[in-house]
Order: C-alpha cells, then sequence, then structure tokens
C-alpha cells in the first residue's frame, strides 16, 4: 500500500495480494484520518459480500474467490470503538460481464486498486442502534452507547 497526499485529499494503491482492509486501515493509522469518503477502482479477489436482512438483523455472507473487475468501491471512514472504521460498498464484474455487490466485510487485491480517499473534517462515531441492529452514524457530536 502506497498513497500519496494532494491538497487534503489522498491517493491511495494497494498492490497485489495486498488485504483491503488491513491497508486501509493501516493508512489511517499512518495519516491520522479518521472520517472521509473513497472511491475506487482496480481488481479483487476472495470478495467476501453482505446483504442485510433486516427483518433478522443478520448479515447473509457470500464469498466469492474468484478474480474480479472492481468496477465501483465507495465508502466512508468513522470512528467505531474510537478506532477508524471503513464502511464498504462494492459493485464487482465477473469473466462473463456480469455484475454482483454488496456490502464488503473483506477481500483481496487481485492486480491492483486505485482509491481515492477525501478526508473531512468531523469526528464522527459509530453507535448500536437496537432497531437496525447496526453500529450506525451518530450525528449528535457525542459517543452514546
Ligand atoms: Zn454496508
Amino acid at each position: 500500500m502506497d498513497y500519496r497526499e494532494s491538497n487534503g485529499s489522498y491517493f491511495i494503491r494497494l498492490h497485489k495480494n495486498d488485504a483491503v482492509f488491513s491497508s486501509l486501515e493501516k493508512f489511517a493509522k499512518e495519516t491520522g484520518v479518521t472520517c472521509g469518503t473513497l472511491n475506487g477502482i482496480g481488481a479483487l479477489k476472495n470478495c467476501e459480500l453482505g446483504f442485510y436482512h433486516l427483518d433478522k438483523k443478520e448479515y447473509e455472507r457470500k464469498v466469492f474467490p474468484e478474480e474480479a473487475e472492481l468496477l465501483s468501491l465507495v465508502g466512508n471512514c468513522s470512528l467505531l470503538e474510537n478506532k477508524p472504521f471503513f464502511h464498504i460498498h462494492t459493485v464487482l464484474g465477473a469473466s462473463d460481464f456480469s455484475t454482483y455487490g454488496g456490502h464488503l466485510f473483506s477481500a483481496d487485491v487481485a492486480v491492483t486498486a486505485e482509491v481515492i480517499f477525501r478526508p473531512l473534517d468531523l469526528e464522527i462515531h459509530r453507535g448500536f442502534e437496537e432497531d437496525i441492529g447496526l453500529n450506525l452514524l451518530q450525528m449528535c457530536g457525542h459517543h452514546h452507547d
């Protein structure tokens, strides 16, 4: 994982076999960013995707080991238990040119990943919301459990 900064934004390159989340967490640790948005393209493998079933309050998870074009990676960074947490959704392109996607739980880089991170000058924590069953953004400016 390498990155360069320009006018407060970062261009991040992930390398073949880099784990997406641990690389982004390393980036956050090194730069000190805790809040922002990201988007990216490239190619991934070993993607674990999720679909949230609100009625059951749980994710259905599925692993796609094959290499896929990373058509769209979109997400954000906020604080969960005072640590940078990346929430990422993705659309992937298969070798038959079909697309699939979902909430991204984990993935490795198959070829490369080219990600832009734009920091926001905010401190936003996630907190658990019982009725939804997820850690959601708390916009009130303080952490509540
Ligand atoms: Zn999600």
